[in-house]
């Protein structure tokens, strides 16, 4: 039963609301589920039920909900100077804080930081970037950016272009030239009768085959997510980084790290890039700079490419670029997960208590994979455990769960093809973990 309160709501929503990936229609006969609170790792809905967040909202909060240290943060910018822009040779002390705060948890070889206002305009400010970067250094024909299949870079149509997603760009006229996708190291699915190690060099390979097919000449970037998250949180096996290393090594061919996902502490470094040895000569960034308090992100590059950048007039821009407020949010929520050593926390305790406890579930009849790095992981649900297969039909009460859960037995996890996936907040408790694990495992149960 709900209540006439959530019942007004959903009528409301239908009628005026068009949501971003749902099918409206399934949606509205269904009702959408309104959320109305959150604190620290839980969420309420409109009939006051709560749920744990294992996603994170989007992989986002991850200092937690309600923290009212970013909302003091957020009031005192927003009474100083609630905004002005960095155009035209203006600058403001957030924008020039945050970035120098950025430039300090990266690699150093990583020194600015262009600003945007999310992670699909970070990675379109990329494309734009990396060929302009070529065009500068007299090599314009440096046009094609690699990237993979099933990856997610956003959005927007240069965001959606170099994600690898077919049912986006089925819509919308996508992708546009000059983006090539190949391989993506996801061994469970597509590693067939290879080692993790052995797939992970092939899916590595079939870059450089990229490459060599396409011409070094022609070729502006890579760019690829330290672990695929959208597409299913796919962590690459250990081979494949350092293969792409020494395949990029010696090449004039820019890497970019998506770290939207990945960065700020979700791998247990600050980086997913340092997570697995990958020295990118850019990264995006959104999400958990400000841990989804306001939305902001952009691009972090390292010094070598901000020098070229700066000899002439790069023409891009977004008019919430460097937003004061958004550069309080996130100086803020910096300033948290440093003083709280949430990083880590991740990488010490929380992490590895929830892995274990995940990397269990392995056992259970529908779990053909249950992997997890930091606090990301997956559960490949399979119907047939020792093939590995991962072809599920789309009906039956396990298809369904593989395709339609968002929450259940309280707890809120994404499906994603046929894997589950969380990402819960760095502050998750012992006893959160505990109940996200049971949680887990009884949705699990529930549908043998
Ligand atoms: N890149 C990655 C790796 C992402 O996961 C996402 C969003 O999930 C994006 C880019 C797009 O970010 P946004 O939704 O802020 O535009």
């Amino acid at each position: 039963m709900i209540s006439n309160i959530t019942a007004d709501y959903r009528a409301r929503d239908a009628a005026h609301h068009l949501h971003p990936f749902s099918e409206m229609r399934a949606l509205n006969a269904e009702g959408s589920r309104v959320v109305v609170r959150g604190e620290g790792s839980w969420i309420w809905d409109s009939d006051g039920r709560r749920a744990l967040d294992g996603m994170s909202g989007l992989w986002c909060v991850n200092i937690g909900h309600g923290r009212r240290e970013i909302a003091a943060a957020v009031t005192r910018q927003m009474a100083e100077l609630s905004y002005t822009n960095t155009f035209f040779k203006s600058t403001h002390p957030p924008a020039i804080a945050l970035a120098e705060k950025i430039a300090t948890l990266t690699q150093p070889h990583l020194s600015h930081v262009f600003f945007t206002g999310s992670g699909s305009e970070a990675n379109d400010t990329v494309v734009r970037m990396v060929r302009h970067y070529w065009a500068e250094r007299g090599k314009p024909a440096k046009q094609v950016i690699i990237s993979r299949r099933n990856a997610y870079h956003g959005s927007t149509m240069a965001g959606a272009s170099l994600g690898g997603m077919k049912p986006m760009h089925a819509q919308g006229g996508l992708p546009i030239p000059g983006i090539v996708h190949r391989a993506q190291p996801y061994w469970f699915g597509e590693g067939g009768e290879m080692s993790p190690e052995e797939f992970g060099i092939a899916a590595a390979r079939d870059i450089e085959a990229a490459i060599e097919e396409i011409g070094e000449d022609n070729i502006a970037a890579f760019i690829a997510e330290p672990i695929q998250g959208a597409g299913g949180v796919i962590i690459p096996p250990e081979t494949y980084w350092p293969e792409i290393a020494r395949i990029l090594a010696g090449r004039e061919i820019l890497t970019v790290a998506d770290e939207v996902i990945c960065g700020f502490g979700r791998t247990g470094r600050w980086f997913g890039s340092d997570f697995f040895g990958i020295r990118p000569d850019l990264m995006s960034i959104a999400k958990g700079l400000s841990s989804g308090y306001l939305p902001i992100g952009g691009v972090v590059v390292s010094s070598a490419v901000a020098e070229v950048l700066s000899a002439n007039e790069f023409n891009h821009g977004f008019t919430y670029s460097a937003h004061p407020v958004c550069c309080a949010a996130a100086l803020e929520n910096l300033r948290i997960l440093e003083e709280e050593r949430l990083v880590d926390r991740v990488a010490e305790e929380i992490g590895p208590y929830l892995q274990r406890g995940w990397r269990a579930l392995a056992d259970h009849p529908l779990v053909g994979e249950a992997r997890m790095v930091g606090l990301i992981g997956a559960l490949e649900l399979v119907p047939d455990k020792p093939s590995r297969s991962v072809a599920f039909p789309d009906t039956g009460k396990v298809g369904t769960l593989a395709r339609d859960l968002s929450i259940a037995n309280g707890l809120v996890m994404r499906a994603v093809r046929d894997s589950l996936i969380i990402a819960p907040p760095f502050t998750l408790s012992f006893e959160e973990a505990d109940f996200l694990l049971a949680a887990a495992r009884k949705t699990l149960d529930d549908t043998l």
